[in-house]
């Protein structure tokens, strides 16, 4: 086993190098070591190696005497939801989210779906493994397994964020890549009559056309196109595991996620009034506006979705967001979810009659951004100077901008983080920020006054 699969929120590596089945089932034996669960639910992604995986961690839970749930090839949120939803101890999801098909991996919760992350128990599984305590763990008696299916429950759970009476039939195109979300949007396809256009529909973990990754520039292409030639009044993507979800406009122009981190802001603040709402460090302004607009906290938190979920539960806000297309809700146990921002959407675009484009306009609207482009660095610091150096020379004319350097998103290692803005009399801005990894990689994103 590999040690370093085990990262910041999640654990991950190459199958069978890294990873294997001995890893996973001596991982459910850890897992019992240190949480001592009675029932524990597991699922799987469309990945090659899953199902064998899944196998080998139940049997590490059976023979620790831990009874097991198995919810079957499902959506990391499905997890969250039958754990959430229960009085489970807890449950895993195998799953390597968007990485490339040789990549497998596990997302885990405790009872009530609460992330397990590096510092809530994540290396405490590496070091019991380390320290072969694992072996110690045995039961007189075998646990049991059930084999139950979530999807009836879980749409009625995610349909219960939207009032489903003022859904119209809408032409949308669905991207599954590949995943287990086809499931769930066929059956709210069907329970709301909508029209579907589908985009890599049938799960297949061999993902033949690279990895399942819609934030991917390359990957958006062909629902950009399809949005186009259906002539669909907007399009979601879901990468593989279908806790990320990415939105098109009605001209297939793909929209980032720090503006549907705004509008489900804008959305949910005037559903339920004033209320706190989370979002990562990376771009700010256009939620900032809108919380701003409603009287709102508005609440930056280090990204990542151990992050997030903690300092929701901690401030009870009911909403965060963040760039990368993870949406968490209040009343989905403080836990991504995927679907829940494509009905809002769906409601949203339902009572406005009007096109996405157009909804989108006013988060737009004065900020402008490049996108990402991803750099691999040596020196942190002369990166973090070349910035400032940047900065500086955008000083003339004044400008509104704001850096900043952060590690890689999911990497355990620290890193830096700073933040700079200035503001001007005649309030033309320009944003620039910069994301680092030691050694590894660096994020420059520039916005440019309207
Ligand atoms: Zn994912």
């Amino acid at each position: 086993m590999n040690w370093d699969i085990f990262r910041a929120y999640d654990i991950r590596g190459v199958y069978p190098t890294d990873i294997d089945e001995e890893a996973y089932y001596r991982i459910a034996k850890a897992y019992t070591y240190l949480f001592h669960p009675t029932t524990m639910v597991v699922g799987m992604d469309a990945r090659a190696s899953s199902p064998q995986l899944k196998a080998a961690l139940t049997s590490g839970f059976v023979d620790a005497g831990v009874n097991v749930v198995d919810i079957g090839g499902i959506t990391t949120d499905m997890l969250y939801y039958a754990v959430g939803s229960s009085d489970y101890s807890g449950g895993i999801v195998v799953s390597a989210s968007h990485n490339p098909k040789q990549y497998n991996g596990a997302k885990m919760v405790r009872e009530k779906a609460t992330a397990i992350s590096s510092d809530t128990g994540l290396f405490d599984i590496r070091d019991t493994l380390k320290a072969e305590k694992d072996k110690e763990v045995s039961s007189a008696s075998k646990g049991s397994v059930t084999q139950k299916d979530v999807l009836v429950g879980y749409t009625a759970h995610v349909l219960s964020f939207i009032d489903r009476d003022v859904i119209k039939p809408f032409t949308f195109v669905g991207n599954a890549n590949f995943g287990y979300a086809c499931n769930t949007v066929a059956a709210l396809v069907d329970e709301l009559k909508l029209n579907l256009v589908p985009l890599n529909f049938e799960p297949d973990g061999t993902f033949p056309k690279g990895p399942p990754d819609p934030m991917l520039p390359s990957n958006r292409t062909e629902t950009s196109e399809l949005v186009r030639s259906s002539v669909a009044t907007f399009a979601a993507a879901w990468d593989a595991d279908a806790d990320r979800c990415m939105f098109f406009d009605e001209q297939g122009e793909f929209i980032s996620g720090a503006y549907i981190t705004a509008l489900l802001a804008d959305i949910l603040l005037n559903k339920h009034g004033k209320n706190k709402i989370i979002f990562d460090p990376r771009v700010i302004w256009p939620a900032l506006k809108v919380c701003k607009q409603h009287g709102a906290e508005a609440i930056i938190s280090k990204g990542g979705h151990a992050f997030m979920k903690e300092r929701m539960r901690r401030e009870n806000a009911i909403f965060a967001g963040e760039m990368s297309g993870h949406y968490y809700f209040r009343e989905n146990f403080y836990a991504d979810n995927g679907v829940i921002p494509f009905l809002l959407v769906l409601e949203h675009l339902s009572k406005t009659g009007k096109p996405l484009s157009e909804v989108m306009r006013p988060y737009m609207e004065g900020h402008y951004m490049s996108g990402e482009l991803n750099y691999r660095v040596e020196d942190i610091k002369k990166v973090i100077s070349d910035v400032k150096s940047c900065r500086l020379a955008l000083q003339h004319p004044p400008f509104e901008y704001r850096t900043s350097a952060a590690p890689e998103s999911g990497s355990p290692k620290a890193g830096t983080n700073r933040r700079t803005a200035k503001r001007d009399r005649i309030n033309h801005r320009l944003e620039t920020s910069l994301s680092l990894e030691c050694g590894g990689t660096a994020r420059h994103r520039f916005r440019l006054p309207s």
